[in-house]
């Protein structure tokens, strides 16, 4: 077992978290056996534990799929539930064996710098000796192994594992409220007979207005049909962000409150689109979902009260209130690296949306969102497996500083909500760039037709076209 002192030297390179990111970071980087810590007992990431009975893909297949592994029924035009997409995952896994190199069960609780920050050439990626150890809790023993490695590609996702809690008034917290109060990352945990029996009967409120918020209020609607049945009020307790990707002619969003307060672009810029379940306004038309505006509120005993001295009672409050994957992050990396991560602008800068240019032997991968968050991701891997085999080098740690602030200036102005670093309105130039790099052309289409006419998928970025 490897020791503190005496860390274990499995690989030169390790890889953090096996959900998408992680699956395509050991695919590519399969030529260097690396050693991948899954802290759960499975692939998949957020698919396997961070999805309602009732999650499905908001893309289609032939958009959320790997360059060289089409999915079986690709033209299928339904979106696929979250077990088609694990099934997706398993059998990609499976078919480039790479379930081999992934440790289940093993949580990296710290990572730790092996040399002096000083005497560390940022340029060498595999210096032939370890640059950083890892400690990881084990299910089998209450003693950290330690393991030491070249590089490490940082794969642990910004969503799930830590949610974010709103905060309130002095007594004015879920510790008032009689009924129950429940994240998001909780109710995802139930089966669909758990889930039904929670709400079935039960006024519920669903704090969120974002995606797995509408998900949810949809979950409480069907549970609650026919009589008996309860109503689920949504609460949107910020500017609305809400249904922008529906065409808002065709939706009856004023009838609700609904309507936007910004252009559709700034939340295609910000990656907050949300596509709506089936029958969701019906269930609307038919009082099971109800809406409320609000941008404060707090609790009472018997449910939650807002700033218009409106009250509304509940059995039961949710919290779609998302995920801290900033905290995540910051509860592994260690000082100074911790606190670079949002240095200079409060965005990670992350160069080719990859390198964090103050952070040596390390990637991070599924840190950028897109319209297409598997293709980012395994586009990047792609990337990082050519640098790793020096089919090019990074350039020099100013260089990527300049690129990654510049970067960051565009991506403020494009949207007011730019705390997310998502790059869908240039994600083509993106890929771009990173074709470039890898000596690959970055206009990937076989005729000037195709160029001109045909949309970008995945497919076009398998290797070698
Ligand atoms: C409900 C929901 C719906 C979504 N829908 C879409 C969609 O329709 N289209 C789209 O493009 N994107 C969607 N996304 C975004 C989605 O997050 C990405 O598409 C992608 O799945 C992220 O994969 P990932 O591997 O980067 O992170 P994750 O899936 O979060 O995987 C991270 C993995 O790391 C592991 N891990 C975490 N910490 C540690 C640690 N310390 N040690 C070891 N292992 C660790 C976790 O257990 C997990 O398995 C959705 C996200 C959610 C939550």
């Amino acid at each position: 077992m490897g020791s503190e002192q005496n860390p274990l030297l499995v690989s030169k390179i390790g890889i953090i978290g096996a959900g998408i990111s992680g699956i395509a970071a050991a695919k590519e980087l399969r030529a260097y056996k690396p050693f991948v810590f899954e802290a759960t007992d499975s692939i998949g990431g957020v698919w396997k534990h961070c999805s309602y009975n009732s999650t499905k893909l908001q893309s289609l297949r032939c958009d959320y799929e790997f360059s060289d592994y089409p999915w079986p029924e690709r033209d299928n035009m339904n979106f696929p539930s979250h077990l088609e997409i694990l099934e997706y995952l398993h059998s990609y896994a499976n078919h480039f064996d790479v379930m081999k190199l992934i440790h289940f069960n093993t949580k990296v609780v710290e990572i730790r710098l092996v040399r002096d920050r000083e005497t560390i050439d940022y340029g060498t990626l595999l210096p032939g000796q370890p640059v950083w150890k890892v400690a990881v809790k084990t299910n089998q023993s209450e003693t950290l192994e330690w393991y030491a490695f070249e590089f490490l590609v940082i794969c642990i996702g910004k969503y799930g594992d830590i949610p974010k809690m709103p905060e309130f008034p002095q007594n004015k917290g879920p510790e008032v409220f009689k009924g129950k109060v429940m994240h998001s990352l909780e109710y995802c945990k139930l089966d669909k007979e758990a889930a039904t029996e929670l709400v079935r009967g039960k006024k519920a409120i669903v704090v969120g207005y974002k995606k797995s918020g509408i998900d949810l209020a949809m979950e409480c609607a069907e549970a609650n049909q026919g009589p008996e049945g309860q109503p689920c009020t949504m609460v949107k307790y910020a500017v609305s962000k809400f249904v922008e990707s529906y065409l808002t002619w065709k939706l009856p969003l004023d009838k609700y409150g609904l309507r936007p307060e910004h252009p559709f672009l700034e939340d295609y810029a910000s990656c907050q689109m949300a596509i709506l379940p089936e029958n969701f306004f019906e269930e609307a038309d038919k009082g099971t979902i109800r809406f409320k505006r609000a941008f404060k509120w707090w609790f009472w005993d018997g449910g939650i009260e807002f700033e218009d001295n409106t009250k509304l009672e509940a059995d039961i409050v949710f919290l779609s209130t998302g995920f801290d994957g900033k905290k995540k992050l910051k509860t592994i990396l260690p000082e100074p690296f911790r606190s670079l991560l949002e240095y200079p602008s409060g965005l990670m800068p992350l160069y080719r949306a990859t390198i964090h240019p103050l952070i040596p032997n390390m990637a991070f991968v599924g840190y950028i969102e897109s319209v297409a968050n598997l293709h980012s991701a395994e586009l990047r891997c792609k990337w990082l497996s050519g640098l790793m085999d020096g089919l090019f080098k990074l350039p020099s740690v100013e260089k990527m500083l300049e690129d990654t602030t510049k970067e960051i200036k565009v991506m403020k102005s494009t949207t007011r909500f730019y705390k997310r670093h998502c790059i869908s309105t240039y994600s083509i130039n993106h890929d771009d760039e990173i074709c470039e790099d890898m000596g690959w052309a970055s206009w990937r289409k076989k005729s000037w037709i195709a160029e001109l006419f045909s949309p970008y998928t995945s497919q076009d970025y398998e290797e070698h076209k």
